[in-house]
């Protein structure tokens, strides 16, 4: 069998010449860019959005890093074009406030349509047999995926794999949560996703990376590398090896290797470039044990609320926005002012929640955060 190769480059610093250099040393370890796009091919770039905001805060992927890819693949003659369908919002704003917008405009590259979509049946998939995928991504000819190195609470990890859930435009992206409330199948569908997508090549963003309250609220922290490979289970296998996250905790990793998509496993791996054992950063800050499964009648309501970890509001940082209220996808709504009195911090009804973080994630000031009952901490150190 093949082995999968990750290349792994220092690059401490988003000085746009450093970036370049490092990009394409990245590149030339995997065999050139020639390897995977043609001249003449609509390429579309997918860097992480999210909800679009400074680049210092480090929830999006940097301007410099997708500056340096855009360039490279106009130097191959491909017709480039950038996209992601954010959290909230339309794409453009976001890409606004995230400063792609300018790079793109200094590349003289559009924005392609990820807000909104057609359905694409996906017969080989392990789950989901049909999605609605961004028009900016079916009218391409291949897609390069510029993720960004952070935490998640639901997956564990956001990175390469994770990524892809942009291509579903808009609020179609909550509706997986309803429909798929387990971690697993979540994980399962951002899989079959991925097969369906199947991008070129992935280039992650890790020279500051988020840890913590991720994906939105975290802190940065540098870890100073970007990692290149065609095989988005195997990157983000790797860069968990970097921030000593076992790649099994990650959701996305066994289905992943199930479904022919990459490999987590070392031993199936080629590293190229920089060895991991040096870069490991044993203190970052990571929810290092596997999420538990949740899915109806797999765990009753009882034991689901006393166990699971859940997300919780800090009434200090609540400033009484409604933005978690307005993005919580079950119906009745699982966060609310069940009392009327709007200008107190909402709560949560835990029995309706299953676990999405959707709340968690769009946030804006950072007060929700991932909490374990009582009961759910003795049990996990029994
Ligand atoms: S989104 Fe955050 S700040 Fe806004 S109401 Fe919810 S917890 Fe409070
Ligand atoms: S309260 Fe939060 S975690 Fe629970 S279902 Fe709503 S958005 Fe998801």
């Amino acid at each position: 069998m093949n082995k999968s190769k990750v290349a792994i480059i220092k690059c401490d610093t988003y000085d746009e010449e450093d970036v370049q250099r490092a990009v394409e040393a990245g590149l030339d370890l995997l065999g050139g860019l020639s390897l995977f796009v043609k001249p003449g091919e609509r390429i579309v770039m997918k860097p992480n959005v999210l909800i679009g905001s400074n680049p210092e805060k480090c929830v999006t992927t940097h301007p410099a890093v997708f500056k340096a890819v855009g360039r490279l693949l106009q130097g191959m003659g491909a017709n480039v074009y950038y996209g992601d369908s954010p959290s909230i919002g339309m794409a453009g704003f976001n890409m606004k406030r995230a400063r792609l917008k300018q790079a793109g405009d200094e590349l003289g590259i559009e924005l392609a349509d990820f807000d909104k979509g057609r359905a694409v049946s996906h017969n080989d998939s392990l789950l989901i047999k049909s999605f609605v995928i961004a028009n900016g991504v079916l009218d391409s000819d291949g897609l390069v995926s510029l993720p960004k190195l952070k935490t998640h609470p639901l997956t564990r990890f956001t990175g390469a794999v994770k990524n892809q859930f942009g291509c579903i435009p808009g609020l179609l992206k909550s509706q997986y949560h309803v429909k798929l409330p387990d971690p697993y199948d979540f994980a399962t569908m951002l899989v079959d996703l991925n097969t369906l997508i199947r991008p070129r090549l992935c280039i992650m963003d890790g020279i500051i990376a988020m840890e913590g309250n991720g994906p939105r609220s975290g802190k940065p922290r540098k870890v100073n590398i970007l990692l290149f490979s065609s095989d988005p289970i195997a990157l983000d296998a790797t860069a968990c090896r970097i921030i000593d996250l076992a790649p099994e905790v990650v959701t996305t990793s066994a289905p992943g290797e199930k479904a022919g998509l990459g490999t987590y496993h070392a031993e199936n791996i080629e590293v190229l470039g920089e060895k991991i054992e040096p870069l490991i950063i044993h203190d970052f800050d990571a929810i290092r044990r596997a999420p538990t499964t949740r899915s109806a009648g797999r765990m009753s309501n009882f034991i689901k609320n006393r166990i699971c970890e859940r997300p919780a509001i800090d009434k200090a940082k609540c400033t009484n926005c409604g933005t978690c209220v307005r993005m919580c996808p079950v119906e009745p709504k699982a966060v609310d002012w069940y009392t009327g009195d709007e200008s107190k911090p909402p709560t949560h009804k835990y029995d309706r929640c299953i676990r999405c973080y959707c709340c968690q994630e769009t946030c804006p000031e950072g007060a929700i955060s991932v909490e374990k009952p009582l009961l759910g901490k003795i049990y996990s150190r029994i």
